[in-house]
């Protein structure tokens, strides 16, 4: 009955003086609900000091790559060089930016993008994303 807490004080006190001593039944009875041990951690709670977890633009609003769709596409590309941005700029995961990429060249290929610039139609499309402040640090 008596668990690791009721130990100690069972030793000192021995067992004929703790029949006889009032205060023993109060100390048995808070034993019994010992499950809630308020000496130890609590082992429910979340990690505060996780990092929040990263999801990417396309894949929070499930948007779809296709080749066909080049107003999309091009609003990953750079207006001044005509490259594809790098994945620090544009804060997809790893997956999706290998799919832009694809989805990029098959575009280009067939005709719906121009292959060295960004269309002039779509320059003053919104903006997904700073490139002078990019969301992770430059790998290189
Ligand atoms: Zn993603």
């Amino acid at each position: 009955m008596y668990k690791k807490n009721s130990n100690v004080y069972l030793s000192k006190v021995g067992f004929q003086t703790m029949r006889t001593c009032s205060t023993i039944p109060e100390r048995n009875s808070s034993c019994e609900n010992e499950e809630k041990d308020e000496d130890m951690f609590i082992s429910d709670i979340k990690n505060p000091f996780e990092p929040a977890q990263r999801v990417c633009i396309l894949c929070k609003y499930k948007i779809p790559l296709d080749y066909k769709n080049p107003k999309l596409l091009s609003q990953f590309i750079s207006p001044y060089t005509g490259f594809i941005y790098e994945k620090h700029i544009t804060g997809l995961c790893e997956e999706q930016q290998k799919r832009l990429c694809r989805a990029i060249t098959l575009s280009r290929r067939l005709g719906y993008m121009p292959k060295l610039l960004k269309a002039a139609k779509y320059l003053k499309d919104p903006k997904l994303f700073d490139p002078f402040s990019p969301s992770r640090p430059n790998p290189f």
